[in-house]
């Protein structure tokens, strides 16, 4: 079941099949990109489909950032991404979460699982990312407005 979540999510995305595997690791899942790239999924939640579903779904997202980057440099969006992704943000801060590249993964995977008739995060989430989007939006105002629109587009439709 994973296997067919993680080929169809990477069809999705326009990329390669990235391995993934179980590990005793911090985080609930993180992408490995030095070497041969990898999802690695805490250990915790083997057999739980739906954690598994919605780490696939979020990694592979930061896997299509990292692509975006690479092809689109002189997008806006590809530039903040480009600055966060080089920045080390301790994930258990409020700052981690703010961040555009972790906004976008979540969103994706809400809006993606939801036409799987996934439902990855509650309510509650929903207001979080309101919260979040409004944080936003007030610190990149100021550097360009397009992104705004970018940010909200992303939430919005899980671009
Ligand atoms: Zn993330």
């Amino acid at each position: 079941m994973l296997n067919q979540l993680s080929k169809k999510v990477a069809d999705y995305l326009g990329l390669d099949e990235i391995p993934i595997e179980f590990g005793k690791i911090e985080d609930d899942s993180i992408l490995i990109t030095k070497g041969i790239p990898k999802i690695v999924i805490n250990e915790k939640y083997n057999g739980n489909y739906l954690e598994c579903a919605k780490s696939i779904t979020h990694e592979y997202r930061h896997a299509f950032q990292i692509y975006w980057i690479a092809v689109m440099s002189d997008d806006p969006l590809a530039k903040i991404w480009k600055e966060e992704l080089s920045r080390v943000v301790n994930t258990t801060t409020d700052e981690y979460e703010c961040q555009a590249i972790e906004i976008d993964a979540f969103a994706f995977t809400q809006t993606y699982l939801g036409r799987e008739g996934i439902q990855a995060y509650n309510e509650v989430k929903e207001e979080m990312y309101e919260y979040l989007l409004e944080q936003n939006a007030k610190k990149l105002q100021k550097s360009n407005s397009c992104t705004n629109f970018y940010i909200v587009l992303i939430y919005k439709c899980g671009l």
